[in-house]
């Protein structure tokens, strides 16, 4: 006996189906768009790449680099890892094809896959889709401006106008470390703080904003907008008044410090404020003005972003992205007469190709193997044409077709060198 098939998808992925899968061609298909209006060029990295490059630039601490990435040998012993986020494996190839050592630097896209071993849960997957970009090369907070408002604009062009932009400065290399010492000190005063909390407290104090169970303890900790360096309080103040020279609205968290070590000065996040999705994040980024040189480039600085594709989708209303998509028209090819069967398929190939050299939104059916012209018609009903052409033997001599329109249920001749 046959054994039953049973396999799933793998606990946390998922089959992108349907209309989840229009969703994403639309929303990349719109990023390409304002990517290229910005001047930004597409680079496609490995889905792995070696484990050390996402240790060495996320960060041994964090989270995704302790518990979350899909690290694994290859057959000659080699440590690598499914990639978790877009930043290192760009920045990994911008070195190692000498971008960094041409000036203007440049502005660079991806979109795919990432993974991270998480709990799953709704509208998070261990494989999901990210639309990021970096832009290298420019010191001045006129970048940071730029990729924000151009993740804005993406998010409007997706649909989604209901957000909260979040910003945040992390301060540099010269002020940051005594905002440490401070905020080690300050946290070292409370008591009861919760396992994850002590731990980081000693590697990344930082990171103890993050926490959900103390974070209420937390209302009198140091401000670091108090403690930055005169140079990144300007950056910062810069950034504010060119986002409301656009009437971009943001607003200051000074709890915002993403759970990343690459980061310098400028973060942000970007949350949903419609109802039902209201706090989630669906777009994070920041400067890291360290990293390049870190990995072992030059010294460029860069600033980019991610955005959740599935997280965007998930928010998205699906009829009015549909309208804007536009849903094909379906035509199919049905035969009267078996002999011109092969007249039949070859003007289907002939007009899907029409289609696609005039940008006409249109999808060819058949002909399909079928001599009942009743269950042809059934067939045209079920894939929902609107038309029906039809090859008949005697139309056909005089160069003509039969069109079936669908739905108002009339039928027309016409001469196929007018179709
Ligand atoms: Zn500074
Ligand atoms: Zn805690």
């Amino acid at each position: 006996m046959k054994k039953k098939m049973n396999y799933k998808a793998p606990r946390g992925t998922h089959d992108i189906l349907s209309t989840d899968a229009l969703g994403m061609s639309f929303l990349e298909l719109k990023a390409r768009e304002i990517f290229k209006k910005h001047g930004f060029e597409e680079i496609r990295t490995p889905l792995f790449e070696d484990a050390a490059l996402f240790m060495h630039s996320i960060g041994r601490t964090t989270d995704i680099v302790e518990k979350e990435m899909y690290t694994f040998e290859d057959k000659k012993g080699r440590k690598l890892a499914l990639r978790p986020e877009g930043t290192a494996s760009l920045v990994r190839a911008f070195i190692e094809h000498r971008m960094d050592t041409i000036i203007p630097s440049g502005k660079f896209f991806y979109m795919g896959e990432m993974f991270r071993y998480e709990r799953p849960q709704s509208g998070r997957y261990r494989q999901f889709h990210q639309i990021g970009a970096e832009f290298f090369g420019n010191q001045s907070p006129v970048a940071d401006a730029e990729i924000i408002i151009l993740v804005q604009d993406l998010l409007f062009a997706a649909g989604i106008d209901e957000i909260d932009i979040r910003i945040n400065s992390l301060g540099c290399k010269k002020c940051r470390p005594s905002f440490r010492e401070t905020l080690i000190e300050y946290f070292s005063s409370l008591e009861n703080l919760c396992k994850d909390c002590l731990k980081r407290l000693k590697k990344n104090p930082l990171r103890l904003f993050d926490c959900k169970i103390d974070s209420l303890k937390f209302v009198k900790a140091p401000k670091i907008l108090n403690y930055i360096c005169t140079s990144c309080k300007n950056n910062f103040y810069t950034l504010q008044t060119l986002l409301k020279s656009v009437n971009c609205s943001y607003n200051v968290d000074e709890t915002l410090v993403r759970g990343l070590d690459y980061y310098t000065q400028t973060v942000f996040e970007i949350c949903s404020k419609k109802n039902g999705a209201y706090g989630t994040v669906i777009a994070a980024g920041g400067r890291y003005d360290n990293l390049v040189k870190e990995l072992g480039g030059q010294d460029i600085p860069a600033v980019g972003f991610a955005l959740g594709s599935q997280r965007v989708l998930s928010i998205i209303d699906e009829h009015k992205l549909l309208n804007n998509f536009g849903t094909p028209e379906r035509i199919f090819i049905a035969v009267i007469d078996q002999e011109l069967f092969n007249e039949a398929f070859s003007f289907a190939v002939k007009i899907s190709r029409y289609g696609l050299n005039n940008n006409k939104n249109i999808s060819v059916f058949g002909p399909k193997n079928e001599k009942n012209l009743t269950n042809q018609l059934k067939y045209a009903e079920k894939i929902k044409a609107s038309k029906v052409l039809v090859f008949a033997k005697n139309e056909f001599k005089n160069g003509k077709l039969l069109i079936k329109d669908m739905n108002n249920r009339t039928q027309t001749e016409n001469f196929i060198d007018e179709l």
